[in-house]
């Protein structure tokens, strides 16, 4: 076995099959004239609610604003950001409630949809940015890694930065 291949079958398994490699999805956008689609499938913890959201996929971000702090229940919110984006419910939209954030760090509002049943956070949209899905990580099979942190001046100091950027070097 030649040394090229050995060394790459040593360094193949640490490659993290969950995280999309930016790079690639960096490719694929520039090859093709109009940007590629995806369709991700969003569901609450008790299931009453599901739908999918299908657009041009941004990645996630981690967002450290005291806002999605309070409605996220913990120490950030980690969001998958679509744009061009159409939902389609399988079930439950009459039960997805809405909160119309006002108090926004830039004065956008944001609306902040979650299951009235079991209360798990589900999607943001903004009149101010039309077309713009972000789904809350959570609800969705897949996570990726995130590629940048928002309002990273109110992260936690115990928290390390997750962010793909920093992850690579
Ligand atoms: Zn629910
Ligand atoms: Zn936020």
């Amino acid at each position: 076995m030649s040394a090229y291949l050995s060394r790459l079958i040593r360094i193949q398994p640490t490659l993290n099959p969950r995280i999309t490699p930016f790079t690639s999805a960096i490719r694929r956008q520039s090859t093709m004239s109009s940007p590629p689609t995806v369709t991700k499938t969003a569901t609450c913890l008790c299931g009453s609610v599901s739908f999918t959201s299908t657009g041009v996929d941004k990645g996630s971000v981690l967002c450290h604003c005291s806002n999605c702090q309070k409605f996220g229940g913990g120490p950030f919110m980690h969001n998958t950001r679509l744009i061009q984006a159409e939902n389609k419910f399988t079930r439950g939209e009459e039960i997805l409630k809405k909160y119309e954030d006002r108090d926004t760090k830039n004065g956008n509002v944001l609306e902040r949809y979650f299951c009235g049943n079991c209360g798990s956070p589900m999607m943001f949209k903004s009149p101010n940015t039309p077309g713009l899905v972000v789904l809350q990580s959570g609800t969705l099979q897949e996570q990726q890694q995130p590629r940048f942190e928002l309002y990273g001046e109110n992260r936690h100091g115990w928290i390390p930065d997750l962010t793909a950027k920093k992850a690579k070097m």
